[in-house]
């Protein structure tokens, strides 16, 4: 098991949080039957967490779809020598050329 490896690294970490909640609790149970519940426990929001997946993966997709779409609309063009945005330039109009990149593109970078 590698911790890249997502299913071990989720049952690895249900294992190891059986044992600490159960002695919490005043009791004690041998590690095979830890796995057992960790296993089980997982097994339950199995479902959940594959919604919760292919909900984040369709957010994702909408967000780049977003931002793909963004750029393209904000995307540099040269007018007169200069490099401008072609959407916020052509809005603004001369001599107001919004040089490129224009605020739109950069908030969309990431912030550190
Ligand atoms: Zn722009």
């Amino acid at each position: 098991m590698t911790p890249d490896q997502p299913e071990a690294r989720r049952r690895a970490l249900a294992f190891n949080a059986v044992g600490p909640a159960i002695n919490q609790a005043g009791y004690w149970l041998p590690l095979s039957a830890r796995r057992a519940v960790a296993d089980a426990v997982l097994d339950a929001v199995a479902g959940e967490l594959d919604a919760d997946q292919r909900r984040a993966v369709r957010i994702q997709t909408l967000l780049d779809d977003t931002r793909d779409r963004i750029r393209k609309l904000h995307r540099p063009v040269e007018r007169a020598g200069r490099v401008v945005c072609a959407e916020c330039s052509a809005y603004l109009g001369e001599p107001a050329d919004r040089p490129a990149p224009c605020p739109t593109i950069s908030a969309l970078e990431p912030t550190a």
